[in-house]
């Protein structure tokens, strides 16, 4: 069973939830530390405020087997990497910022939709600067149970 699974049946997602929120209010969410309160409407090196950034989804079969499967790995791809690497081959999405801003609700379906597809597992592409506002989207996504295990996918 997915851990989060047992942390929201023992009341302890939410408390994580909110406490990653509560790291908006002066961005402390990765160690750039930019300090710029993002629950406002600023951004600061990863120019991603309230809500995340989702450039793609969908069955991925370019990852390691594993992953991979039958049916696919469930990839999320997040625009506006906090990192900056020159060698990114995803650079439209991770510095252009090439994608559509969701909402906890529409990102909580995008991992459903993913299970419901088949796939293994709901790969987080380059999700570090957007870790709160996928915590309160997982929330959601449990009550609707949501049983897949996560990848923390990160250049980092
Ligand atoms: S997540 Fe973004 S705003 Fe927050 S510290 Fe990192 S780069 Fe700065």
């Amino acid at each position: 069973m997915a851990a989060y699974r047992e942390l929201y049946r023992r009341g302890k997602l939410r408390e994580r939830v909110e406490m990653a929120l509560s790291l908006l209010e002066s961005c402390s969410v990765c160690p750039r530390s930019c300090g710029v309160n993002r629950l406002a409407g600023d951004a600061g090196k990863c120019r991603t405020s309230r809500r995340a950034v989702v450039s793609s989804y969908g069955a991925h079969f370019g990852e390691e087997a594993a992953l991979v499967g039958k049916h696919g790995s469930g990839t999320i791809f997040f625009a506006n990497c906090n990192l900056e690497c020159v060698f990114c081959q995803n650079y439209s999405i991770s510095q252009l910022g090439e994608g559509h801003i969701v909402g906890k609700k529409e990102l909580a379906y995008v991992m459903l939709s993913l299970q419901a597809k088949g796939c293994h597992n709901i790969n987080l592409v380059s999700p570090t600067h957007v870790i709160p506002q996928i915590l309160e989207a997982l929330e959601l996504a449990v009550e609707s149970d949501l049983k897949l295990p996560l990848v923390y996918n990160s250049g980092g």
